[in-house]
């Protein structure tokens, strides 16, 4: 399929955003379920095995090594560039691979290198920290519920810098603050990060000179998907929809982004958030949450947020809603469609719906300003669509869409809300389209946006610049050790 898309791809075909590789992308994407991420690695691997390692494709064929396995040896060989090199790197793999599926993940990665110092020394990958200078990444596959870890590295002195103001602000707590030292620099540099100049104290006491709103929870929002709302005392409607047997479960939790709140030009639902508020008094008992992210939010720290000033708004159905008259979609209108697909709707795409565009699956003013015809799409899925690339999406009234791809397949894709939070999410209609003509529009092709350079072109810099680098490496400081 990659080859198809991108072999022989002309100049100006490649220029384009939406490239030969986009293409076949979207189509491996819906085929296999994958991201778009996990799909171009499937592609890569695929293209390497296919131009590259002939060889160790056949023994990847015979079924005598695992996709593991071939997908670090795919990795590990690609700054390899000079054609015999890599026929001898193939060949030295071919020959030993039936044997490496019992090696640990590093002896694995040692394996594969030791073919390629043999025969092209500059290629061998460097440790991935050393070439990355500085970065900060979150989450690791092993985190519990309701806590994420993050590593990074900076420079000296802004790593002097930040110890020394997460301490000040550790330490500026009243001493009835029940967090250890470590709990409040982890807690001190969210509140940072969320614009304070302080640490709230967690003392209680309502007199303590640091007590008062967390700025980190007033960056939450919570949505409520089953129309019942945390009991706060401000006399709440909530919403009609099927009323949920007792256990109430919250909807998707949200950091939301301050660009947002700028340009809501609708009323706000009421935020009946009490700093303070015991959490004590939910009702009825709170489940869990679950971020836009995938990540599960426990009913303690849900419960915390609420008392802590997180804004609680509860969902319209989409009777309720119905149509608007204009092309842009209210902001209940806006959270009810992210808030119950959770998701980009393009087959395999994970990307969370509050970072996507809200798409008029058939393109307004024809198709309705409706909960049954806008759609969450990421920038990439969007274009897709826009382009006429010959993806057609169809909004059915459960909530999922089914795509025509362009070689005539389909595929359906639902909402996350209503599989994780089944209670009270009900089928929607879909407005008919409007025959709206519009003279001297009609055909005319969407501008089509472009690349700076080919993808490809990209990829053979990056690989020089890496072989470059390695070549002085090795200049200055000898091999790497083996
Ligand atoms: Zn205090
Ligand atoms: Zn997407």
């Amino acid at each position: 399929m990659t080859a198809r898309h991108c072999d022989n791809e002309d100049e100006s075909s490649a220029l384009k955003l939406i490239d030969g590789w986009a293409h076949a992308k979207a189509e491996i994407s819906a085929a296999c379920n994958l991201g778009p991420r996990a799909a171009s690695t499937q592609m890569r691997i695929a293209m390497a095995l296919r131009d590259r390692l002939p060889r160790t494709a056949e023994v990847f064929a015979q079924g005598m090594v695992s996709a593991k396995v071939i997908a670090a040896i795919t990795w590990r060989t690609q700054l390899v560039t000079d054609e015999e090199a890599l026929g001898l790197i193939d060949a030295g793999i071919a020959g030993t691979a039936h044997q490496y599926g019992m090696l640990s993940a590093d002896a694995l990665i040692r394996a594969v290198d030791f073919w390629v110092h043999k025969f092209d020394p500059i290629a061998v990958i460097r440790a991935k920290a050393a070439a990355k200078e500085r970065y900060i990444d979150f989450g690791d596959s092993d985190d519990p519920d309701g806590v994420v870890s993050f590593w990074g590295r900076m420079r000296t002195t802004d790593a002097a810098i930040s110890q020394a103001r997460l301490n000040d602000l550790a330490h500026g707590v009243c001493d009835a603050d029940p967090r250890t030292v470590a709990e409040r620099r982890a807690d001190a540099l969210a509140a940072v990060l969320a614009g304070a100049d302080r640490l709230t104290c967690l003392c209680g006491n309502p007199e303590c000179a640091g007590s008062g709103k967390d700025p980190r929870t007033g960056a939450v929002t919570i949505y409520v998907l089953t129309g019942q709302e945390p009991d706060t005392g401000h006399g709440v409607t909530p919403s009609a929809g099927p009323t949920p047997d007792d256990s109430g479960t919250q909807g998707p939790v949200v950091p939301e982004e301050p660009a947002a709140t700028q340009s809501e030009d609708e009323p706000q639902p009421s935020t009946p958030a009490t700093p303070n508020a015991p959490a004590a008094s939910m009702r009825p008992g709170l489940s869990a949450g679950i971020t836009l992210d995938g990540a599960i939010i426990p009913a303690h720290l849900l419960a915390e947020l609420i008392a802590t000033g997180a804004k609680v708004r509860s969902l319209n159905s989409a009777t309720e809603l119905g149509s608007e008259p204009r092309y842009r979609p209210s902001t209940a209108l806006a959270a009810f469609v992210r808030m119950t697909s959770m998701t980009c709707c393009f087959p395999g795409c994970g990307k969370p719906a509050q970072r996507c565009d809200l798409d008029h699956l058939t393109p307004w003013p024809a198709g309705a300003t409706h909960p049954g015809n806008l759609r969450p799409l990421c920038r990439e899925h969007h274009l897709l669509k826009t382009m006429k690339t010959g993806w057609t999406p169809k909004a059915r009234p459960d909530g999922s869409t089914t795509w025509t791809a362009p070689n005539g397949h389909t595929y359906t894709t639902m909402p996350l809300a209503p599989i994780l939070f089944p209670h009270n999410i009900s089928d929607v209609d879909i407005p008919r389209s409007r025959r709206i003509i519009l003279i001297g529009e009609r055909d005319r092709d969407p501008d089509i946006p472009r690349r700076q350079r080919t993808r490809q072109h990209d990829r053979d810099y990056r690989i020089n610049a890496e072989r470059t680098r390695n070549a002085t490496a090795i200049a200055l400081d000898g091999d790497p050790p083996f």
